[in-house]
């Protein structure tokens, strides 16, 4: 969707940096609270949903991973419950596909045990334990000791959800505006005034949403630096169209716990691809579309944090492997072919990389749960990677709720 003809304004109640799903779905839920507020959401890019909700692996997750009484896991299993709703009250493709996570070794074992309970404190619905055989039931190529089942798993086009979002606001009378980039921000006790590149707008407050970006507005606003933003390139295959029989649905592996992406897997895209992926390399640039792609000051932030020299220390072992995976193709396949044997080099077609904005601690710890935080007149979402787009509609309440104490709307 683009909105470019829109100028910014010059004044209003709420601003809200970043015109992707979390923006969006920010400004839309405010506007139902409050009604007739005078809110715009400015979006440097020209058109909205460019960044990470245009680039994923389109997964509605159930709620499964995250530790139990963890943000994540509350309002994932609400915001995915309230996607489902939304997406039927507005005819957005969305199909409850399911997911099967499959454990190739006896050593992962413990792994796939502590999954399920998370998975059942969480109360995801319709959990299963499978044997090798129920795997083969739902899976017929994939291959694995033991699994799990989640059914109420789905697929959707997340840039199609963040559209959707944008019209509401612009129906509740919300401006949003692209091709507008904040580059600074000023607090004083009767606002927040932030300068962009089509002048200025005077906001009684600010909400920034900004992604990849989060972390370098939220110290220009007054923040702490700790943590700060790293881009992790997540990079795809997908099946050629005469071996997507290969994948039903979702295959997963499982993951390492001790990390926050959920390792190379195989997925049906709602178009009818299968994504194979993604990688989880550190990038040049918080825009690593291309692998090609080195921004000087974003190597200087990843470089000159305190937290990324811990991170290599002690990952060091799991970034050799991620880069022989991004490097060398048959590496990926043999990967995924762990649990689909099937699997061959010749069966692949390269796809599209997406850049994930995973908040690093100064201690070298990649923080695992949603981060939000405020200063003065503002609030930010600092962290929210994965499963932040199935989680937009929870996450929104949430920030609304700190913004209505904060702010006294
Ligand atoms: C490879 C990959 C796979 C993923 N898979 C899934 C999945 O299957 N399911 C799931 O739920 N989640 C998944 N995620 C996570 C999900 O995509 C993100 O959590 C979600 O999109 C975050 O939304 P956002 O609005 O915070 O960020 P973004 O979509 O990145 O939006 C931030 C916006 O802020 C704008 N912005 C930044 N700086 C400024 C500025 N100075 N001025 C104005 N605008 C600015 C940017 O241009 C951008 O549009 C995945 C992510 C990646 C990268």
């Amino acid at each position: 969707m683009s909105t470019q003809e829109q100028s910014a304004p010059a004044r209003c109640d709420v601003a809200i940096v970043g015109g992707g799903i979390l923006g969006l779905a920010v400004a839309r839920e405010l506007l139902r609270r409050r009604p007739g507020a005078s809110l715009c959401v400015l979006e440097r890019e020209r058109d909205l949903a460019t960044h990470q909700t245009g680039h994923n692996s389109g997964v509605v997750h159930a709620g499964i991973y995250y530790a139990p009484g963890s943000l994540k896991a509350r309002l994932c299993v609400a915001g995915a419950r309230e996607l489902r709703e939304y997406c039927i009250e507005r005819a957005i493709p969305y199909e409850q596909c399911g997911k099967v996570i499959v454990d190739t070794d006896p050593s992962e074992l413990p792994r796939l045990d502590e999954l399920e309970r998370r998975g059942q404190a969480n109360a995801v619905p319709g959990l299963t334990r499978l044997d090798a055989e129920g795997i083969r039931a739902l899976e017929p190529h994939a291959v694995g000791i033991a699994g799990l089942h989640s059914p109420a798993t789905a697929i959707v086009s997340f840039p199609a959800v963040a559209r959707a979002y944008a019209h509401d606001v612009a129906g509740a009378g919300g401006g949003v505006v692209t091709g507008c980039e904040v580059l600074g921000v000023r607090a004083g006790a009767r606002g927040v005034r932030l300068e962009h590149t089509r002048g200025a707008t005077e906001a009684g407050h600010a909400i920034f949403c900004a992604g990849a970006w989060a972390d370098r507005l939220a110290v220009a606003a007054g923040a702490d630096p700790d943590p700060r933003i790293v881009p992790f390139r997540g990079a795809y295959l997908r099946l050629a169209p005469a071996r997507r029989e290969l994948v039903r649905s979702l295959i997963y592996p499982v993951p390492d716990p001790a990390l926050p992406f959920l390792g190379v897997h195989l997925t049906k895209h709602i178009d009818g691809d299968v994504l194979i992926g993604p990688t989880a390399l550190l990038a040049g640039a918080r825009d690593a579309y291309r692998l090609s792609r080195v921004r000087p000051r974003d190597v200087f932030d990843t470089l000159a944090w305190p937290g990324s020299w811990r991170m290599f220390a002690h990952w060091w072992r799991t970034g050799v492997s991620e880069l022989r995976h991004a490097a060398i193709r048959a590496a990926f396949v043999r990967a995924a072919a762990r649990y689909v044997p099937e699997l061959r080099l010749q069966d692949v077609e390269p796809s599209f990389a997406g850049v994930r904005a995973q908040a690093l601690a100064r201690d070298g710890k990649l923080v695992d749960d949603f981060v939000f935080s405020a200063t003065e007149r503002a609030l930010h979402v600092r962290n929210a990677p994965s499963p932040a787009a199935t989680s937009s509609l929870a996450i929104a309440r949430h920030v609304v709720d700190r913004a209505q104490e904060a702010f006294d709307l």
